[in-house]
């Protein structure tokens, strides 16, 4: 009957449910404190020129190895991070630590850093990167940040004001995850982005269905009279490269060519062959 159906029914949801918020409360209490003590740390994923096959620059993504849970995910960690406000010490340690380390690399490579919608809403968001800058001494015009899509429709006009601030930094402003969510047509036309990044799953779609490559030829075209530049996301086969050169795109990142790796690895692979690292894709 019913009742006993529905009695079954919590029985059998609410150890998952309760193992999930266990995990939950666990990496939410341990997060401040792997912050702190700098066990979150960016990997850097090669950018790459589509046609030549050389790097441009690479993007910090934010790691964290914890002692006993192993590799916690960013798909994990930065969702808690955004809800509790964490996002906005770990954005600025990756984001002074990424400008530190990358000038273990040849001096032309660009470093993309992704800027939470809580520092752009901070007050000192513009002093906090003209001081790490200072610090760091990397170059203005090395740094690109990416916002996200969905960072826009929180307060569109205000952070259009930060943005504008940045710019004027020397900063590139890139947006990220371009295509998900409510991509509209203004987002692309009202502000002057340096960078727009194509959601990932455009890569995968784009070899399927005339109709998204015919899409995205539309936004390369947009973003040329804009005078962005365009780089798609998640390239993950040579298919894929191949379909998205053809329509247009010239820069891209993804597993094809090499996925997020810690300064060591992605300093091997630029000084010890750097034939070698354009390697899978090209
Ligand atoms: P994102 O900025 O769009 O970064 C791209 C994500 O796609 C990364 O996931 C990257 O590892 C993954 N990726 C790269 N190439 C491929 C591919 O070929 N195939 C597939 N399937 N995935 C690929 P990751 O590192 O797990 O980061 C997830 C998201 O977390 C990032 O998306 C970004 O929004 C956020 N995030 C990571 N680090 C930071 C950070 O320091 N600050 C902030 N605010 N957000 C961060
Ligand atoms: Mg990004
Ligand atoms: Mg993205
Ligand atoms: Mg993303």
């Amino acid at each position: 009957n019913a009742v006993s159906y529905s009695r079954r029914r919590v029985v059998t949801y609410q150890p998952a449910m309760r193992a999930e918020m266990e995990r939950r409360t666990i990496v939410e209490n341990a997060l401040a404190r792997a912050i702190e003590a700098n066990e979150c740390l960016p990997h850097f994923q090669p950018q790459f020129n589509l046609m030549t096959g050389r790097i441009f620059g690479v993007e910090a993504l934010a790691r964290w190895y914890h002692s006993e849970l192993g590799w916690i995910s960013p798909s994990e960690f930065i969702p808690i991070a955004e809800r509790n406000g964490d996002i906005v010490s770990l954005g600025w340690k990756i984001l002074e630590t990424s400008c530190s380390e990358v000038q273990l690399l040849p001096s032309d490579l660009s470093l993309s850093v992704n800027l939470s919608v809580a520092q752009i809403l901070s007050d000192d968001v513009v002093a906090m990167l003209d001081e790490c800058l200072g610090r760091t001494g990397l170059p203005a015009s090395r740094l690109k940040l990416e916002v996200t899509e969905t960072t826009l429709m929180s307060d569109l006009r205000r952070i259009q004001t930060t943005l504008v601030e940045l710019r004027s930094l020397g900063i590139g402003i890139s947006l990220d995850d371009f295509g998900v969510g409510y991509s509209a047509l203004s987002y692309l036309t009202d502000f002057g982005w340096d960078e727009i990044k194509i959601d990932r799953s455009f890569a995968t779609k784009a070899v399927k269905d005339k109709k998204i490559r015919d899409i995205l030829k539309m936004v390369l075209g947009i973003a040329e009279t804009m005078g962005s530049q365009v780089l798609i996301e998640g390239i993950e086969t040579v298919e894929q490269r191949d379909v998205l050169v053809d329509i247009g795109c010239t820069i891209g990142q993804g597993y094809l060519f090499g996925g997020p790796m810690a300064i060591d690895d992605i300093t091997t692979l630029f000084f010890s062959d750097h034939s070698k690292s354009t390697l899978a894709g090209l």
